[in-house]
């Protein structure tokens, strides 16, 4: 009997997750049926998430900010099979900032600073880019830190009418040197200060999905250390190019940045404060 309700737990736990959100910036949740033996998933000829529930397979398809609506393709592929499979994008638009500079002068990088940007950047594309086998997570995150979301997901900031790449998490306002949890298990793959994110944290859950932690005050964990769901990783700060103490947390699935609130029972339905859109707590 115990197992009984343990079983129910997992399911109920496991089907918040599997909640397709097919739009812009969210995810796609795709039946693919049942199998002998756990498919290979292919989007865009890059491996994705699977998730087992019951007898059947679902994909898990992280889309993009900069993918446009219509209709998409995978692939399932075993040893002896190779199905199609195809989903809806949907539209969705987020919100826009215009911000008149006096001037278009930009904050130029010295040669230093750039070479330093660069292979960091690097170094973050190499970790989303993996696909790693050993773990698997069913998707199911806690809130690293409870606050206000002081600057949406998706948010695209104009400056003197010209686009900055959109916001690819959330800030989540809160005060310095509240502990940071990690959102769910898995392997540190990044632990360092970036020029841009400040104090930041990598940790890679398996399968392509990745959540990240930026502008902490400090990192609590190494690289290649294994947290557990809860553990602390970091305190609130305000490092790196920001404007006030909050924690950016991204997710990322396929390559892609999503929406952190998909996966966060706390955020799932909940109404962005109207302090959202103020600029306190949140980087530039
Ligand atoms: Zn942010």
């Amino acid at each position: 009997m115990k197992n009984f309700f343990k079983l129910l737990f997992l399911l109920s736990s496991t089907l918040f997750a599997l909640e397709n959100h097919s739009y812009i910036g969210g995810i796609a949740v795709i039946n693919v049926g049942v199998f002998e033996e756990k498919p290979k998933i292919f989007y865009k000829a890059k491996e994705a998430k699977v998730i087992q529930k019951e007898e059947s397979y679902f994909a898990i398809i992280g889309i993009g900010l900069d993918e446009k609506a219509g209709k998409r393709h995978i692939v399932a592929v075993t040893h002896n099979k190779k199905l199609d499979f195809y989903f809806q994008v949907h539209p969705k638009s987020y919100k826009k900032e215009f911000i008149k500079l006096k001037s278009n002068k930009r904050v130029t990088l010295s040669k230093v600073d750039l070479s330093r940007f660069h292979r960091e950047k690097a170094k973050a594309k190499k970790v989303l880019g993996s696909f790693n086998k050993t773990l698997s997570s069913d998707l199911d995150f806690i809130t690293p830190v409870h606050g206000r979301i002081s600057s949406p997901f998706g948010k695209r900031r104009y400056f003197n009418n010209k686009p900055k790449a959109p916001h690819s998490g959330i800030d989540i306002a809160a005060k310095r040197e509240t502990p940071i949890l990690a959102a769910e298990s898995g392997y540190v793959a990044i632990s360092e200060e970036f020029f841009f994110n400040g104090n930041t944290i990598y940790i890679d859950h398996g399968e392509g999905v990745v959540t990240l932690y930026c502008h902490m005050s400090k990192c609590a964990a190494q690289e290649g250390d294994f947290v557990l769901k809860g553990d602390i990783i970091g305190y609130v700060g305000t490092t790196g190019r920001s404007t006030g103490p909050h924690l950016h947390f991204g997710v990322v699935l396929n390559s892609k940045s999503v929406d952190p609130r998909i996966f966060v029972k706390d955020y799932a339905g909940t109404k962005l404060s109207k302090s959202a859109f103020s600029q306190i707590g949140s980087e530039k």
